[in-house]
């Protein structure tokens, strides 16, 4: 399949749709999950148009997987998870639902599971309060 320009998270980065940004950079950018499997859920992508892995060039590969660490810490240090799960999927089959290629941060809590994957829609002052918690933790 080729790269859709119109994918949703495209839209994000070019500022025609509205995200809790969390980072924004010259190869990469992060905002929050609308829809968390757990509070703190975190997108990062790359500004490079790419549908998956396989298309992603190797540079851009090695910004997003070192962008995605230090959010990762971020979030640790912003909101103390007992754990906390990277996830990137690749194709329909695999589960993925936005053709842009994504690290998923989710943080992971004493003894609560996951909501379903991008099903239910998180209240919007949380992401904000959520997104301005993990920028504090971003900032030098
Ligand atoms: P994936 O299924 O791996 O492609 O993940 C896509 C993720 O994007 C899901 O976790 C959705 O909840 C999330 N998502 C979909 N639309 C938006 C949006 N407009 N803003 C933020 N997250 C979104």
């Amino acid at each position: 399949m080729a790269y859709d320009p119109d994918n949703i998270f495209a839209k994000i980065l070019r500022g025609e749709a509205n995200a809790h940004v969390v980072l924004d950079e010259e190869h990469c950018f992060a905002f929050m999950d609308l829809m968390p499997q757990s509070p703190g859920h975190t997108l990062i992508i790359p500004r490079e148009p790419a549908e998956n892995i396989f298309d992603l060039s190797d540079e851009g590969l090695a910004h997003l997987t070192a962008t995605t660490r230090r959010v990762a810490r971020a979030v640790k240090t912003a909101l103390n998870p007992a754990g906390l799960m990277i996830a990137q999927l690749n194709g329909v089959d695999a589960g993925q639902t936005v053709f842009h290629i994504h690290f998923h941060v989710i943080p992971r809590y004493a003894g609560e599971g996951l909501t379903f994957h991008a099903r239910t829609m998180a209240d919007a002052d949380e992401l904000a309060a959520n997104a301005a918690r993990i920028r504090a933790a971003l900032a030098p």
